[in-house]
């Protein structure tokens, strides 16, 4: 198993093999999600239904998180969890960040104020970023918003993939 090189936790793997989508949370971790693996828990569930109406299968997507493992209160174990979420990202055309703790590091931008929209990232090469609520939260995960979210960035993926 793979470990964190700053505090040493093992980490979750990300999951899904892509070259063109990445869909990056805010946190996945087991322990936040009661020791529910990724596939496993109601927010990657909720993307693959919603993707899979429009077409889009998530296992065409690397799934990944900006911790691999339980968030803590470090800024040097912050920065190399957040690089890995950058080195999954790479050379990826579409981007799904998802919850404010994403979107405020790549955007700049609560989840809430840019849901659904297309922008680009600084930090990231995709031509599309597209940001909404973490479908893991409880506030979030039976939420209209996050849907309509999902559906705007499948959307996306759908009719620019082969352009
Ligand atoms: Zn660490």
């Amino acid at each position: 198993m793979r470990q964190c090189e700053i505090c040493k936790h093992n980490l979750v793997d990300p999951v899904g093999r892509s070259n063109d989508i990445a869909i990056i949370f805010e946190d996945f971790t087991a322990e936040t999600y009661g020791g529910q693996k990724i596939p496993e828990q109601f927010g990657y569930y909720l993307l693959r239904t919603e993707m899979g109406k429009l077409g889009v299968d998530i296992y065409q997507a690397r799934v990944t998180s900006m911790w691999l493992h339980a968030p803590i209160k470090n800024f040097d174990d912050a920065q190399w969890n957040f690089q890995q979420a950058i080195l999954e990202a790479m050379g990826t055309r579409f981007v799904l960040l998802l919850g404010s703790g994403a979107t405020k590091f790549f955007l700049g931008k609560t989840a809430t104020a840019i849901s659904g929209i297309p922008m680009k990232s600084d930090l990231l090469g995709a031509e599309y970023v597209v940001g909404t609520l973490n479908p893991n939260s409880a506030l979030a995960g039976c939420n209209g918003e996050v849907i309509l979210g999902i559906q705007q960035f499948a959307k996306l993926v759908r009719e620019r993939r082969n352009k």
